[in-house]
């Protein structure tokens, strides 16, 4: 049997080694629009702070996949699947036959289509290659302005306010993290994070982007009409999965790839797993559930598991010294 992988994050990567493990005899193929390898996208704010050196978010190499007897291509991404044919072609204009076909592309960060946005500089956090840009720009920036105050903004913001940057969040709702926390909640959360150092703009959306004083810097004005210039305009507002190339072969994909239970898609043979698929309408845009997708479909494929049904999962906040949970203690000790 012949199985490719397109997508060599944390669920491709895992699908690939346990697919290998359990199905000796397979050809498993392994392409990665990346060069380096599986690395630990959860601690990219940790390396922005200086915290955690490069070689350490290193989790699986090509070659480490390769001993493992993975047929490792990074750098080359799928780009065309040709159901029929049982084809995919690639960015290097090849083509590979497969009896299974497993998307775990991943998803892109989202950056919300802001008046003006084409004529500045803009930061977002998703890859390793975002994460050395932001390092590389706050050498010189002094100041930072992190639109969305979700889990990662909080972090990413943090890792800029540990690297000696004045950092504001912006956050459209107005309290912060109202998936996670009650309203008492976010008021301690907001007062912590304050008192440590952040700057917030609650209950405002950034309405404009223009060139700022100095090269690079970037002038936002606010949907209440209040502006901020900073040396850094990060976007932390989301994510958007990657459906190309599966919505141009015809997979049905919604605001993912469309997958049922045992993570076949609308195509027969084809796959999809972590952050490009949704299953039961919901991608949850999580590391362990990429790990746990990838495993189950290694099982499945091989006959050892029929089906998989998500457990709930809970995020949780990386900020050193400040814990969800103690929030919430904090919050319920608060006299009323
Ligand atoms: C900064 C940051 C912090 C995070 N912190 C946490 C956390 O604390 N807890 C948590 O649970 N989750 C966290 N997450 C989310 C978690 O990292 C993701 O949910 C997880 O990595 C998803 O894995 P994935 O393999 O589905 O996708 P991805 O990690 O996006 O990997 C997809 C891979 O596919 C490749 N690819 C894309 N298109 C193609 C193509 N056409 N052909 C070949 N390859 C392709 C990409 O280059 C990429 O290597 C964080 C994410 C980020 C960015």
């Amino acid at each position: 049997m012949k199985i490719i992988v397109a997508g060599g994050g944390q669920a491709g990567c895992t699908a690939a080694k346990r697919l290998k493990q359990n199905l000796p005899d397979a050809d498993v193929l392994l392409f990665d629009a990346d060069t380096c390898g599986l690395y630990a996208k959860m601690r990219l704010p940790d390396y922005i702070a200086g915290k955690v050196a490069r070689e350490k978010l290193i989790l699986a190499s090509p070659e480490a996949m390769r001993a493992q007897g993975i047929e490792t291509h990074p750098g080359e991404t799928l780009e065309k699947i040709d159901p029929a044919a049982k084809e995919i072609r690639t960015s290097a204009g090849r083509s590979f036959s497969w009896d299974k076909l497993v998307l775990a592309g991943g998803a892109d960060a989202f950056v919300p289509p802001v008046k003006g946005i084409e004529r500045v500089k803009t930061f977002t956090l998703r890859t390793l290659h975002d994460a050395d840009r932001l390092i590389a720009r706050s050498e010189t920036a002094e100041d930072a302005v992190v639109i969305g105050g979700g889990l990662l903004g909080l972090e990413a913001a943090w890792a800029l306010r540990e690297r000696g940057l004045a950092v504001t969040v912006v956050e459209f709702m107005n309290r912060l993290l109202p998936r996670q926390l009650n309203e008492a909640e976010s008021a301690v959360l907001l007062e912590k994070l304050s008192g440590a150092g952040l700057h917030f703009r609650l209950g405002v959306s950034a309405a404009e982007l223009e060139p700022g004083s100095a090269p690079d810097r970037v002038k936002t004005t606010f949907s209440d009409g209040s502006v901020q210039e900073a040396g850094i305009l990060l976007f932390s507002a989301g994510i958007r999965s990657r459906i190309h190339p599966a919505a141009d072969c015809g997979i049905q994909v919604n605001k993912a790839i469309v997958a049922d239970h045992r993570f076949q898609t609308s195509l027969p043979d084809i796959h999809a797993i972590g952050d490009c698929a949704e299953i039961d309408g919901r991608t949850w845009g999580l590391w362990v559930a990429a790990k746990d997708q990838g495993e189950a479909l290694g099982d499945i494929l091989a006959g050892k598991r029929d089906s998989f049904v998500s457990p709930v999962y809970a995020p949780s906040l990386k900020i050193s010294g400040i814990q969800l949970k103690d929030i919430r203690q904090d919050a319920s000790a608060k006299p009323q």
